[in-house]
Formats: structure tokens, sequence, C-alpha cells
């Protein structure tokens, strides 16, 4: 047998969450609420399970639900999006990476990406064949030198990937960084996968800027988006993809092969849950209360934090506790501390240690004051 993905090993996700619970540690590693859903949207559920809509979805998903997404484009970022022709909805964000990925990508091609990077990245444009060029950013500010992003584009680059807001830096692009990205699209042929999973979760009143805004980038560009952030249900798995009527025809080849359609009941409940605009705010502003307890809670600790502008993630550094690398440190802090973290290095295709531990915040009051008393006492 000859592996498509050789350095594949299971996710740092799965194991970190197989180690909490080994250890009845508490788990702020994997990235999931552990509060329950709204029982308005249980109950929405409850309702189309019970009128029948049980059987296959369209292939692009429901139009109900893709006028709701494209209604809450319009009223956010005062763009116009086309439910009929420019909406797909997925099997959570990963799919709709996955079909992204397998639409571009033809053997030989490379893709640029910047690390720390989410885990299914690279394997996925491996998996069709395609190069990884990594962009290694650094803490503190994992800022992005857009000269250098220049320098990595060759003959062969087809995809740059971007992940706005950033997991698990917790950090946004800003204005000049879209500029700066639009100028590399004026100069090259290029493509963008910007994955805007997080986008609701936003805080200090910062913006987030969708590339969709820009019309250079639209043209060339897929935006991938997940329910299960926005929600509060990640075991949903349903998300979406926005691309242009030309890409998203080409990318639907691909996914009515690979899943065809998405879970109906849910694909109605949502829509008629998100007919709400002002949801989205209360979000941001539920996730920035759990941020701040964080932050403030570590001030007398040995950990400090870096700055979150956005995600329910935020980073620790350990460096006045440890000089063990991050992932020996994260599970001796799961072993013996009884608290589950995420190492940073995991997100790096090379080894690297910069003492810094990824920290979930989409979690009770009584979970994160659990958790946090166990590292303050370090
Ligand atoms: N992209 C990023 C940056 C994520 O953090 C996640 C999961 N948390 C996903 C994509 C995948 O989303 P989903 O769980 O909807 O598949
Ligand atoms: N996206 C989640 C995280 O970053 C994990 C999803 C998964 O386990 N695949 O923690």
């Amino acid at each position: 047998f000859q592996s498509k993905l050789p350095n594949t090993k299971v996710t740092i996700f799965s194991r970190m969450t197989a180690l909490a619970q080994a250890h009845q540690a508490i788990n702020l590693s994997q990235g999931f609420p552990d509060f329950d859903l709204d029982p308005r949207l249980t109950s929405l559920v409850t309702k189309y399970l019970g009128k029948g809509f049980n059987q296959y979805a369209p292939m692009p998903g429901t139009m109900e639900l893709r006028r709701v997404i494209a209604e809450k484009y319009r009223s956010i970022y005062n763009l116009n999006i086309d439910a009929q022709e420019e909406i797909t909805i997925t099997a959570g964000g990963t799919q709709a990476l996955y079909n992204v990925i397998g639409c571009l990508i033809h053997p030989g091609d490379e893709v640029i990406l910047f690390e720390p990077a989410y885990d299914s990245y690279g394997p996925s444009v491996q998996s069709f064949g395609g190069t990884v060029v990594p962009i290694v950013l650094e803490a503190p500010d994992f800022r992005i030198d857009w000269d250098l992003v220049k320098n990595k584009i060759s003959s062969k680059t087809k995809l740059i990937i971007i992940n706005n807001p950033n997991n698990p830096t917790g950090r946004l692009l800003d204005a000049q960084d879209i500029k700066a990205l639009e100028k590399l699209f004026s100069e090259h042929d290029i493509f963008v996968l910007s994955d805007e999973v997080y986008e609701h979760l936003v805080f200090d009143r910062k913006k987030h800027i969708s590339i969709l805004s820009s019309s250079l980038l639209r043209e060339r560009g897929f935006v991938v988006a997940s329910f299960g952030k926005v929600l509060h249900a990640t075991g949903w798995k349903l998300g979406y993809v926005v691309a242009s009527p030309f890409l998203t025809a080409e990318m639907r080849k691909i996914h009515q092969f690979n899943v065809f359609s998405v879970n109906t009941p849910m694909q109605y409940a949502i829509a008629e849950y998100l007919e709400d605009p002002t949801y989205y705010e209360k979000l941001a502003l539920l996730f920035q209360q759990k941020r701040d307890y964080v932050i403030n809670s570590l001030r007398n600790s040995k950990f400090s934090t870096l700055p979150c502008e956005g995600t329910y993630f935020i980073l620790a550094d350990y460096s006045e506790l440890s000089n063990q690398d991050e992932l020996d440190f994260a599970i001796a802090l799961t072993e013996k501390h009884k608290t589950a973290t995420i190492p940073v290095s995991a997100f790096y295709s090379e080894a690297k240690n910069q003492h810094l531990i990824r920290l979930c915040f989409a979690k009770k009051e009584e979970t994160l004051e659990a958790a946090l008393r166990n590292l303050s006492r370090l």
C-alpha cells in the first residue's frame, strides 16, 4: 500500500481530547462549546423532523438556508451574494475546504499557506497531489510579510489559503493585509481560499474583513464558513462555501460526488433560527466576556496571554514556568494538572517551540473557573 499521506497522524485534537478523557482533565484543547444549544433551535429541528423534511436536500442546499445566508451578507457587509448560484451548503467547514481544494488542485500545483495553519489544509492539498509552500509566522504578532509572500509565488502557484480570524493565533487581517493580497492578485493569476469560520467571533468592536468585499478577490476567491461555530453545534457538521457562479459550478462538481447534499431537517431549522440578524452581535459579546474572564484570571498566574481579537481560542505563554517543548508541556499539564490544551507547534510543519499553548474558552463559566484554578496553581 502506498500511502497518500505518509506523514499524517491522528490529529492533535483527537489526541488531546482522548488524553483529557483518560486523565479526567478539563478539556480546553479541541475547539467545541460545552454548553447546550438554544432550546428554540433544538425544537426547530424537532419541528422539521416531524413535518417530514427527511429526504435528500437539493444538491447545493435548501433555498431557504441559502437565502438567509445571502441576507446575512447583505445586512452585515452590504454585499449582494446570489443565493442560487454563489452559495453551497456543505458538511461543515472541513468538507467545504476539501471541495474547494479538490476543484482547484492538480498534481504539481503549489499552495501557499501561513503557519501556524489549521491542520486540514496541508493534507487536503497533498491528497490531490499539490505541494504545500508554508510561510512561517511568529509570535507574538504573527504578521504577514507580503514581500516574502510575493517572493514565494512561482509559475506553479495555484492557491493561497488564509484563515481570518485565525485559529490558533486569534488575530485578524486588517485592511492593509487585504490590500496587499489584492496587489498580488493584480500581478498573478492565482486563487484564494479564505477560511472565515470565525467571522462572527470578533471582539472589541473590531470588524471582520471578508475577501468578498474586494471585487478582485471575489472573482478568484472562495469563502468557507461553518455553522458549528455560530450555533454552538460543532457536531452538526454543517457549513457552506461562497464563490462566484463559475467557481461555484466547478466546486459543485466535486461536492455532488463527495456528499451530494447534507442534512435536510437541520438546514430548515437553521434557516428559520438565523432569520434574526442581531443574533451575531450577541454571539460576539458572549465570547468576548469569556475571553476577558480568561485574560483576567490568568493575570495573577505564571502564564501570560497573547492578544486575542477573534475566535474562541487564546494563546498562553508558559516560558516563566518551563522550558519544555510545547507537546510535552501540554501532555504534562493534562496528566498532572488536569487541564488539556493544544501545543501551538502542532500547527507548524517543522518543529518549533515558542512556549505557547492554545486554550479554548468556548466553555461554561464553571468549566473555565475550574481550569483557571488549575492553571493559576502552577
Ligand atoms: N477551519 C478552521 C480554522 C477551524 O477551526 C475549523 C474547526 N474548528 C474548521 C475549519 C472546520 O469546521 P467544521 O467543524 O465545520 O468542519
Ligand atoms: N477546529 C477545531 C479546533 O481547532 C477542531 C476540529 C477537529 O477536531 N477536527 O480545535
